[in-house]
């Protein structure tokens, strides 16, 4: 547990190397508790490398990760008692293909958090619900459109009554009539309070949603602001451009 006004996530002086290429140059971030952190930025920018470095799909090679004061590079550390509180949601979906959409929703919370199989199912299609889609717990994701598998697997992650979320682009590979409907689910999400960490280049979303908007580019971050901030008075010459180019 963290104690009041500490981050839930700290992140300090954060190096990763891949090779040659640099692609976490010295971040540092601190997000607190309730706050909606959105990152943009170009490709390849190192987005997506700082997202999975919080919960270790990614090993830094230098600096410090904190998640709800735990050290997550700590030897001590079980990565997976940690990565049970972080949800997260990848640009492809991820389901279990051969398991219902209710059995993807049961499986971690009653494997790993040892709940019983009456009260996650009951859970699960609370959720199910929530997220729009409860005619569907008994079908498999290949029937579902792209928009209906990303709910899911949003919904999956939340099963786990996780502390934070992390997506990243969760609607890049969606056809765009889908989009929103993936969109409403993360900002009703948002307004509950949830933490949460979205790589996205939904610039409408991050008006709406974000408290504070972070610009990567070549592994670093180099300006963050407001939304307001962002999109009135930009400093940094190349998020200016970025800008330009996405809006
Ligand atoms: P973004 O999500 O902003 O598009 P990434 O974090 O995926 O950027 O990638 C940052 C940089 O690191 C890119 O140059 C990418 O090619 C490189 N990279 C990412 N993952 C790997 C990997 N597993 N092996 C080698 N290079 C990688
Ligand atoms: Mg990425």
């Amino acid at each position: 547990m963290t104690a009041a006004n500490e981050p839930i996530i700290s992140i300090r002086n954060v190096w990763k190397f891949f090779g040659e290429l640099t692609a976490l140059h010295d971040v540092s971030l601190d997000v607190q508790a309730g706050e909606k952190v959105v990152i943009i930025g170009p490709s390849g920018s190192g987005k997506s490398t700082l997202l999975r470095s919080i919960n270790r799909l990614e090993n830094v090679d230098k600096g410090s990760i904190i998640v709800d004061g735990k050290d997550i590079r700590a030897e001590d550390s079980d990565i997976n008692v940690i990565r049970q509180d972080l949800g997260m949601v990848f640009q492809s979906f991820n389901l279990f293909p051969h398991k219902t959409v209710l059995q993807n929703l049961t499986m971690a919370p009653m494997r790993l958090r040892k709940v019983p199989r009456d009260e996650a199912e009951s859970r699960a299609l609370d959720l199910l619900k929530k997220v729009g889609i409860s005619d569907k717990a008994n079908v498999y994701p290949a029937m579902l459109s792209g928009g209906q598998q990303q709910r899911v697997a949003i919904a999956r992650a939340l099963a786990m009554n996780p502390k934070i979320m992390l997506f990243d682009e969760p609607t890049s590979a969606l056809d765009p009539e889908m989009i929103g409907e993936v969109l409403d689910v993360m900002v009703t999400l948002a307004k509950e309070g949830m933490t949460m960490v979205c790589v996205t280049h939904e610039m409408g979303f991050a008006r709406e949603v974000a408290d504070r908007i972070i610009f990567m580019d070549h592994g670093q971050i180099l300006e963050q602001g407001t939304p307001q901030h962002f999109f009135e008075a930009p400093e940094h010459p190349r998020l200016q451009k970025f800008l330009q180019q996405i809006l």
